[in-house]
């Protein structure tokens, strides 16, 4: 029997791989606590990893695993930025590609509007019988300019709504999609163009060495005044220090954020009662035009069974036909 430690698990995830693994029959021991180099000893004697986002399958912990004769790390996941690929050793690694573009654009959605309308202030008004507008302006998206940085899966979905808005569209990506731009109507821009002419910009390309800090101090004095960015895609994308420098000045019109660069110890946990050693995150959570959700863009029913599911298969055509079309080579 193929035994698998699942990491950083939930209940939801225990609920939704126990219902598919009903199929697999795979051994599956469930651990609270997120893969590093300190807890890879809690995989030894196993044949697979389980890992999700902010689970750290670094060098070291890599060797360790190998050392233990792990054969497979299995993300739940699509982004792969917290695998080191160079030091994979014998260790194969699959992931799940798409699960739900349409949940995490949807997401990058609902900040915009929550950001732009001010749903969260008036939502708290309401709640205490405060009726009045004061400080609740927002602006018509329509006529707006949107700038997409990310023209993939989740990217495309993004604009096929923001287009349902009436907005323009310009895009920057690495690898141009002349198709899509043509059938989904939108136009590609060097990033500098992106960020003079946007008055929206949502990002939607992976975390990699070329994109660590795109949002720096440069692009951000670039950017027109009163712009909103909404990042769903990786925290590391946007260099926090400069983004606040850039909130307090007033410079930037609203902020939402699905990930935060430092995420790990704090996502996805209750903290209440705990003291938040983080500066960068106390003070974001403290501005008035910043919204923060707890990497959550992904969390959708459709979403969280196509992980359980494409996972579990993914680990089958490993281990029994040797090839999987969502291994990472
Ligand atoms: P995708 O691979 O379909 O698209 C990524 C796009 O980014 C591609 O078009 C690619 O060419 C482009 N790109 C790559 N390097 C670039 C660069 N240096 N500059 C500009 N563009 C570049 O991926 P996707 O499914 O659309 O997902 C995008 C990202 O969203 C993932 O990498 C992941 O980080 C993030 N994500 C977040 C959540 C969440 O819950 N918040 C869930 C899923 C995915």
């Amino acid at each position: 029997m193929i035994k698998i430690a699942f990491f950083d698990t939930k209940d939801y995830d225990k609920a939704l791989f126990d219902k598919y693994n009903k199929d697999y029959n795979y051994d599956i021991t469930y651990f609270e606590s997120k893969l590093n180099s300190e807890t890879a000893p809690l995989a030894k004697g196993f044949d697979v990893v389980c890992i999700f986002v902010n689970d750290k399958a670094d060098k070291e912990t890599l060797d360790i695993l190998n050392e233990y004769g792990v054969k497979l790390l299995a993300l739940r996941c699509s982004g792969f930025n917290n695998v080191d690929l160079d030091h994979l050793g014998n260790i194969r690694v699959v992931r799940v590609p798409q699960y739900s573009p349409y949940a995490v654009a949807e997401h990058a959605t609902a900040l915009l509007l929550n950001i732009n309308r001010k749903i969260y202030k008036s939502y708290q008004r309401v709640k205490k019988y405060n009726f009045s507008l004061d400080g609740l302006l927002g602006f018509d998206l329509h006529g707006k300019t949107v700038g997409v940085v990310g023209t993939g899966k989740i990217g495309k979905v993004f604009i096929q709504i923001m287009k349902g808005f009436g907005t323009n569209i310009i895009a920057y990506d690495l690898f141009k999609d002349m198709d899509a731009a043509k059938n989904l109507g939108f136009e590609y821009v060097d990033f500098d163009e992106l960020c003079k002419k946007s008055d929206i910009i949502s990002l939607h390309c992976p975390l990699t060495p070329e994109t660590k800090y795109l949002i720096d101090e440069k692009a951000l004095s670039l950017m027109k005044d009163g712009v909103i960015i909404i990042n769903c895609s990786r925290g590391e994308l946007i260099h926090t220090d400069a983004l606040i420098n850039h909130l307090s000045s007033g410079k930037i019109g609203g902020v939402g954020l699905d990930v935060y660069e430092n995420e790990e110890d704090f996502f996805l946990k209750d903290m209440s009662g705990s003291y938040v050693r983080d500066k960068n995150l106390s003070l974001l959570i403290s501005m008035p035009n910043v919204i923060i959700t707890s990497h959550q863009a992904f969390f959708t029913s459709e979403a969280l069974h196509k992980i359980a599911s494409d996972t579990c298969q993914n680990i089958s055509d490993i281990f029994n036909s040797g090839e999987c079309k969502n291994e990472l080579k």
